[in-house]
């Protein structure tokens, strides 16, 4: 049996065993996947581990992401771009670093919830890593305008001057978020922390166009501090971050065993949950 785990500390309340138990299932793949807790200071000898033990491939979250990045023999593009990995495959060519968390959220914007980015005024809120590794699949879907706020506004610049050369015809701006008094967009995106303290960043007033969507990275039980922020302030649509768990979790899959699995039934059994 093939073995397959994600890695983290803390690593109990993850949702990747049921989601990829499901896609093995769905797709016929001969699979076992599991969590796997490593020591914070513990990550490069618990992967080694499990590479003697068979293990063919991880998916990496909190707080790894970057030393997974440090320990991969080779990068695709979009980890490179990253700068951090949340998917590691062993084969016989050594070990490949992915990460599919930005292919995941472009993927349920566009794919689950029926966003069209091509053309459209984006904001990406926030400037840590998963703002970063959002940012190349966001502008590939070729946005008319992104603009990235941060609560430290100069992380924000910083990562518009590391991605403005693939940028192509998308107007890319950064700042700090009262910057955005007297702008509208389209798809709002939030990938802060925020939400995780019941916080929601403070935006100023007419910040959703008319029709737009406001998108959560952060999900759970009940609505985000920032859907509800958005609603009151006149989102059309609101969305948490679950089906960028499971399009992300879809994407490594793909990686590791070169099928696609369907994410639409296993989104609605986790919702049914
Ligand atoms: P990170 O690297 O620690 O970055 C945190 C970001 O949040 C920074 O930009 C930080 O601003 C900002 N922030 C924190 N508290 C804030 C507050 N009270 N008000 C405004 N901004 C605040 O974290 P990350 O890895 O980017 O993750 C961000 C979120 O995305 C996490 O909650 C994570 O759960 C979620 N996520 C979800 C998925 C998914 O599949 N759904 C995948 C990846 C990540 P400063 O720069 O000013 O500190």
């Amino acid at each position: 049996m093939d073995r397959y785990a994600v890695i983290g500390n803390p690593i109990a309340h993850s949702q990747s065993p049921r989601i990829h138990t499901a896609f093995a299932q769905q797709t016929g793949q001969k699979m076992e996947y599991t969590a796997l807790l490593a020591p914070l200071d513990g990550f490069v000898a618990t992967v080694e581990q499990f590479c003697r033990e068979g293990g063919r491939g991880l998916n990496v979250t909190v707080p790894f992401k970057l030393e997974a990045h440090d320990f991969a023999d080779r990068l695709t593009p979009r980890a490179e771009a990253a700068g951090a990995v949340n998917t590691l495959r062993f084969d016989t060519a050594g070990v490949l670093g992915d990460n599919t968390d930005g292919a995941g959220l472009v993927a349920d914007l566009t794919l689950n919830l029926g966003a069209a980015l091509q053309d459209a005024r984006v904001l990406l809120l926030g400037a840590g890593g998963a703002a970063r590794g959002a940012l190349l699949p966001l502008l590939e879907a070729r946005p008319a305008r992104l603009t990235i706020a941060n609560r430290t506004p100069a992380r924000a610049t910083e990562l518009a001057e590391r991605f403005g050369d693939r940028a192509g015809t998308c107007e890319l701006h950064a700042g700090a978020f009262a910057e955005l008094a007297g702008q509208n967009f389209d798809i709002v995106i939030n990938a802060t922390s925020a939400s995780l303290d019941d916080h929601a960043p403070p935006l100023p007033e007419g910040i959703y166009a008319p029709g737009a969507l406001a998108y959560d990275m952060v999900y759970g039980a009940h609505d985000t501090a920032f859907m509800r922020a958005a609603r009151a302030a006149g989102a059309t649509r609101v969305a948490d971050g679950l089906g960028m768990l499971v399009s992300q979790a879809a994407e490594s899959f793909a990686v590791w065993r070169g099928v696609c699995p369907e994410t639409a039934p296993v989104l609605a059994a986790l919702r049914a949950r």
